[in-house]
């Protein structure tokens, strides 16, 4: 899923290509991408207006809309339209493109925004999991106005703003339990981070991502605060990692040749050379160097009851535990497991039916089952 650096590159070309541009049309052909309309009702609203700016707020680009020209020459029968604010959640797959009307376009595509010049926004989201709404604006904020967008954006603190200082993460952290990449994942903590920019950030910091937040001092919340930062802003001057689906208006990234240990699992540590972890923490993948991201020893008990190490090896360090280095499974490994098991039952069931004449034609009066 884009995180913050891909969605700021994102913003940051689409207000290049489309600030000052106007809207003349919109269709949608998947009515559940849009949150706040029906697909007229979107087209209605946002036809007409200018588009002022692109912003960002945690992983969700905000695209400023002006208040729209009545183009008819009658008198507005209301008040003037608002200025409208557009959030837009790429989530797993979504991606945004500037192109010329009558581009060729797939199937994937969901939602069309056509401008004044002949050019169109396209919205293509593979698996459908993305999502855009459209509210009125805070002129202050540039966020929709009060009671608009109820938990549609993210909380948590901008990682990159002025604001978020070495002490204010260091106040956040001592307010909270729970494991460090569980917390850094929590848009409501910090606005912005997820599974790619954690583990960096993490193996940045020589932090355990299961060290609970509250067992950090002073020092290890200075040094995570720099690793957040420091990581995100080389990422948005590499313009994101393009893993999986990213890629934005004016091209691909180059921060996934830069990762130090997501998606690396097995290969050498970049500080010492020892292979590179892979557990699963909350149902999320997790990447991490054992040697270098150490986890107090008076935390010893969470490591076990995470593992189910035996509680008699006491003292075991990660690096002794068996297998690859992968530990748990993910929603979408373990789901696969279950399938399998499942299949496999049921293939048993046949081949025990079979065997023993209970089959789909059973002689009458004879069947086994009471
Ligand atoms: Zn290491």
């Amino acid at each position: 899923m884009p995180e913050l650096p891909e969605v700021e590159t994102i913003a940051r070309d689409l207000r290049g290509l489309v600030a000052g541009a106007r809207i003349v049309g919109a269709r949608s052909n998947w009515p559940r991408t849009l949150r706040s309309h029906e697909p007229d009702d979107f087209a209605a609203a946002v036809t007409g207006r200018e588009i002022e700016g692109v912003g960002r707020r945690g992983k969700q680009l905000l695209v400023w809309l002006g208040p729209g020209n009545r183009r008819d020459s009658a008198p507005a029968p209301g008040p003037e339209p608002a200025l409208a604010v557009l959030t837009v959640h790429l989530k797993m797959t979504g991606q945004i493109f500037v192109v010329p009307a009558g581009s060729p376009e797939d199937r994937h595509v969901h939602v069309v925004l056509a401008l004044a010049d002949g050019r169109e926004i396209r919205f293509r989201d593979i698996r459908k999991f993305g999502r855009m709404g459209l509210y009125r604006r805070d002129p202050v904020t540039g966020l929709p106005a009060d009671g608009e967008a109820e938990g549609v954006l993210a909380t948590g603190a901008e990682p990159l703003s002025e604001d978020f200082t070495a002490a204010t993460l260091g106040r956040l952290l001592s307010r909270r339990r729970g494991r460090l990449k569980t917390l850094l994942l929590n848009q409501d903590f910090i606005a912005g981070v997820g599974n790619i920019y954690a583990d960096e950030a993490l193996w940045r910091s020589r932090l355990h991502p299961l060290r609970d937040a509250q067992s950090l001092k002073p020092d290890h919340a200075r040094r995570l605060h720099g690793a957040l930062r420091d990581v995100l802003a080389e990422a948005v001057e590499r313009r994101g990692s393009s893993v999986d689906d990213y890629t934005a208006p004016d091209g691909d990234g180059s921060m996934q040749e830069h990762l130090q240990v997501y998606q690396r699992a097995g290969e050498p540590c970049d500080r010492c050379a020892r292979p590179i972890r892979r557990i699963v923490v909350g149902g999320r993948a997790t990447h991490f160097c054992s040697w270098c991201q150490r986890l107090p020893g008076e935390h010893a008990p969470a490591v076990r009851a995470a593992t189910g190490a035996h509680p008699a090896g006491r003292g075991r360090r990660w690096t002794d535990l068996s297998g690859e280095g992968v530990l748990g499974r993910t929603g979408g490994e373990e789901a696969r497991v279950r399938r399998v098991a499942a299949n496999r039952k049921a293939a048993a069931i046949r081949r025990a039916a079979a065997r023993s004449g209970v089959g789909a034609t059973p002689p009458a009066g004879t069947g086994g089952i009471p």
